[in-house]
């Protein structure tokens, strides 16, 4: 819709995406006029490039997978075929679908006004959207990220993939190089893999997923090599070039020179805030790539305007951008005040074995220079995961050594995405590792691997707390 040519309302959000999104539902709800303004298309990350799209695809791949490997279990299942062109079609019905329900939603409310077109601040309570000017005592920007492009000579030139276009490829290249080591590079990487390409993960760290305790990254990089995955980590970049039809990374890893070639690169080595072209010093707004700056209220340096969801550069994970929208609206529209709360924020990478974490992970603490307790217990010796076959991986566990409190677990291993949410609400209630030990678990489950750890961890609580430090 176009507004008239100067409009006033009570919040302008910019950007449509999980943030914007929930902060104008908020905003409506309390019977508040809206700006939404999205240069296109509606929908957002999440469900257009993101999280839908991505967790369709790696169905068929974990199932390509689970079907070369039955036999182990008995079960043969003859030659398998790939019918990529089927599995894309899918994705997109899947994803056109989410797509249509969220614009029905907007509709739905009629309080708001959807403004299509890319906003740029004239001054902190007004923004100009294709040459209309908008009005509105306090703003909220939630304009989310974009790929992270690292400087690596010839990069550019020789072009590469980024996660959009390999959610959209309908075909399947034959070799292909990832750059980065990370969420979206394990994700698609592993699922390109197990339909027959030759893939190749590219790290410049020691491990695969550098934000969390190192031997997680390095039990998947593992499990990756398993599946016939290259994996080179400490990885120097010195320049990608072509070399006759593949396109060529050049690069350093354990003292050595190696060109790795690909039909294509997928360059997955981060994502940025989004904020090109947005004039943010017209509005007193402070941030830079990597992200606008924002207090625990989510308010930025100017104090009508807010920031949401990834363009704060705080996590990147939808349910993050959906809960930092809805207290940003509450706090822009006059609620008491609400601070962000992320002393638990579920994360999860959708890999085979899946990872997933919420809390405290042993580095944070030994940043903070804060005692912990931690335990692991490996999936080889549950008797669930004996039973199907799911062995690969270990939960760790870590507790404050005077209180027993869980600070936080990882889990490597089967399930683990759906597994954490027992973590989640065991943090929520603060719950120690006794208070877990005394919740039943169903025998045999996957879910009574987190007893073990709360064991060892309750004895040591008991002993007095000696802080241990546990790989
Ligand atoms: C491949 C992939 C897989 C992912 N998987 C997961 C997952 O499994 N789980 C998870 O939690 N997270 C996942 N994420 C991250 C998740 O998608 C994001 O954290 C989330 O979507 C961020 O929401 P947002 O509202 O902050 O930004 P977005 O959804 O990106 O919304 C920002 C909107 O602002 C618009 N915009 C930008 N600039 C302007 C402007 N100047 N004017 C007007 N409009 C503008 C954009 O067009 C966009 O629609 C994944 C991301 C990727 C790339």
């Amino acid at each position: 819709m176009t507004p008239a040519a100067s409009s006033v309302y009570d919040l302008i959000v910019i950007g449509g995406g999980s943030a914007g999104y929930a902060a104008a539902r908020v905003a409506t709800d309390r019977g508040k006029r809206v700006a939404l303004i999205e240069r296109g298309p509606f929908g957002g990350l999440c469900i257009l490039r993101g999280c839908m799209p991505s967790k369709t695809l790696l169905r068929s791949s974990e199932l390509a997978h689970l079907a070369a490997h039955a036999d182990g279990l008995g079960v043969r299942t003859g030659g398998i075929t790939i019918d990529y062109p089927a599995i894309i079609r899918r994705k997109e019905a899947i994803i056109r679908g989410f797509a249509e329900y969220r614009i029905q939603e907007v509709r739905q409310r009629p309080l708001i006004t959807l403004v299509e077109g890319s906003a740029r601040f004239l001054n902190p309570h007004r923004v100009e959207v294709d040459g209309a000017v908008l009005d509105a005592p306090r703003i909220i920007i939630a304009t989310g990220s974009r790929v992270f492009v690292p400087e690596i000579p010839g990069l550019a030139g020789q072009g590469y993939w980024t996660s959009d276009e390999a959610l959209d490829a309908d075909a399947l290249p034959q070799r292909l190089v990832v750059i980065g080591g990370g969420v979206i590079a394990c994700e698609l990487g592993q699922h390109f893999a197990r339909l027959g390409v030759q893939v190749t993960i590219l790290e410049r760290g020691p491990n695969l997923l550098r934000r969390h305790d190192p031997e997680f990254g390095r039990a998947l990089g593992g499990c990756f090599q398993e599946e016939g995955i290259t994996l080179h980590t400490d990885v120097q970049f010195h320049e990608v070039t072509r070399h006759g039809r593949s396109k060529m990374a050049v690069i350093t890893t354990e003292g050595r020179r190696l060109s790795v070639h690909g039909d294509e690169i997928l360059l997955a080595a981060g994502r940025t805030a989004n904020i090109d072209g947005m004039d943010l010093a017209a509005a007193g707004v402070k941030g830079g790539a990597e992200g606008i700056v924002v207090d625990e209220h989510l308010r930025t340096s100017h104090p009508d305007v807010y920031a949401a969801g990834d363009v704060t550069g705080t996590f990147q994970l939808t349910h993050v951008a959906v809960s930092q929208g809805e207290i940003a609206a509450r706090n822009a529209l006059g609620d008491p005040l609400q601070a962000a709360d992320y002393r638990i924020v579920p994360d999860v990478i959708f890999s085979d074995p899946p990872f997933a974490r919420v809390g405290l992970s042993e580095i944070d603490a030994t940043r903070a220079g804060r005692p912990v307790l931690a335990a692991s217990y490996p999936y080889d010796d549950l008797g669930k995961a004996i039973c199907t076959g799911q062995t690969k991986g270990f939960v760790k566990m870590l507790a404050d050594p005077t209180t027993g409190e869980i600070l936080g677990i990882g889990l490597l291993g089967a399930s683990a995405p759906e597994l954490i949410h027992e973590a989640v609400v065991a943090m929520h209630y603060r719950a120690t590792v006794s208070d877990l030990l005394q919740i039943p678990h169903f025998h045999p489950t996957l879910a009574e691997i987190f007893t073990y750890p709360a064991e060892e961890l309750a004895a040591k609580v008991q002993a007095g707390g000696g802080v241990s430090s546990h790989a």
